[in-house]
């Protein structure tokens, strides 16, 4: 597996585009330019000024498009190479009834296209974009009629998908409204896994409680007698969770070390690959090493690297050379492409900034990778 191998990450795009990945490569890789950057763009959204000019060039590089139909045009794109595509209606923040509706419909539509097409093999959304977050907190009332419409909408998502025959992700979240989040997944998955797995949850693993929480899921599975859809993430709020146990005064949920999270993210893939007849994997890392490992285990189990009951996954604008070489290798690999109004996005667009410019290391070798394409593109 040569994840060096720049010319075949960036096939797909042109020598503009390329251009354009550099730009932004150049900014993000600033932790000046980027804190510099979100404020004007906080500023801009709150005297309600044109966001597109502080925008575009971050906005082409990490989004599919406006609209359902960009991702499509992409997805048939990347799928020459063998990368398929999870369009994200990444919209965030907007609690609002009509917002809910709004991603419960772009939910609905990409499992309809889903259906019986190999480029796009799953609808993925965020549990937070269909419900008031608050109505997610521990004590928060289920019988509350607000939180049976989430239910519901819920249900029409996943009874849809169960007839089309269509893998739903679910996103995981702030560890407060996780345990919620968690008992109504479990819950459907007893009811639509049976056969095939509609129902993907999340496990974060830099929580400490993730790998009990995953032996619990397998024992429910069998005792129940459904199958595990499982998103494995390390988790992208790290800095936010410390903050809210100290200030609410519970323990901290992380780990205390990153090698800790390691350690964990790659025996929940051992144990989920050692129990592949009941576990679908789904792993979604930018991290070589777990990629690295997950392959060494499918291959000493000599599972099929096609087999789909194994995905590997990376964000749109991001370790390109992970993907496509995956591919190249007949994994099965999915990208996330995030795409919705320019507007609406903007909190999508300032979180991969600033996780850029913190992983500060991949994302100057990305700016590396990029540099030398660029030598050698003709158009
Ligand atoms: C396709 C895709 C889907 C995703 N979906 C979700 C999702 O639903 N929910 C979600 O929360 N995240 C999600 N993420 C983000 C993910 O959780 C990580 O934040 C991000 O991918 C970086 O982790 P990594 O495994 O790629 O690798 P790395 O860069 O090796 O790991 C960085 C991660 O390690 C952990 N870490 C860093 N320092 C420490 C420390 N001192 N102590 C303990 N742990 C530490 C943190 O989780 C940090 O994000 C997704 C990522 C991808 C690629």
């Amino acid at each position: 597996m040569n994840f060096q191998n720049f010319n075949l990450a960036y096939r797909y795009k042109s020598k503009k585009e390329l251009k354009n990945s550099l730009i932004v490569f150049k900014i993000i890789t600033s932790p000046f330019l980027v804190s510099l950057g979100s404020s004007l763009i906080k500023i801009a959204q709150r005297l309600k000024l044109p966001l597109k000019p502080f925008t575009a060039n971050i906005y082409k590089h990490f989004c599919g498009g406006e609209s359902l139909d960009d991702v499509i045009a992409l997805s048939e794109k990347l799928s020459k190479y063998g990368v398929k595509s999870i369009p994200d209606y990444s919209v965030e923040g907007q609690a609002e009834e009509e917002s809910f509706s709004k991603l419960e419909n772009e939910v609905l539509k990409t499992i309809k296209i889903a259906h019986n097409n190999p480029d796009i093999p799953f609808a993925v959304f965020k549990p937070t974009g269909l419900v008031n977050p608050e109505l997610l907190t521990k004590d928060s009332d289920i019988q509350n009629p607000e939180f049976k419409k989430f239910i519901e909408r819920f249900n029409r998502i996943f009874s849809y998908a169960r007839e089309l025959n269509v893998r739903v992700l679910v996103d995981a979240e702030d560890f407060v409204y996780q345990h919620k989040i968690d008992d109504t997944l479990l819950n459907f998955m007893k009811r639509y896994n049976k056969s095939f797995p509609v129902v993907f949850t999340t496990l974060q693993m830099y929580r400490t409680d993730r790998l009990d929480y995953l032996k619990f899921l397998l024992t429910e599975a069998e005792k129940n007698d459904f199958i595990l859809g499982i998103k494995f993430v390390r988790g992208a709020y790290m800095e936010k969770e410390r903050a809210m146990a100290k200030k609410s005064n519970y323990p901290d949920p992380i780990y205390k070390t990153k090698v800790e999270t390691d350690n964990a993210y790659n025996s929940a893939l051992k144990f989920a690959v050692e129990n592949i007849n009941r576990i679908n994997i789904f792993c979604a890392t930018h991290n070589e090493e777990s990629t690295l490992y997950l392959i060494s285990l499918i291959d000493t189990l000599r599972i099929s690297h096609s087999d789909e009951r194994i995905f590997f996954s990376q964000l749109y604008g991001m370790r390109d050379n992970i993907s496509f070489a995956l591919a190249s290798e007949g994994f099965n690999v999915a990208k996330y492409i995030p795409y919705g109004p320019v507007n609406k996005v903007i909190p999508y667009l300032i979180r991969r900034a600033q996780e850029n410019s913190s992983a500060s290391s991949h994302s100057k070798s990305e700016l590396a990778m990029l540099k030398e394409v660029l030598k050698n593109k003709n158009n």
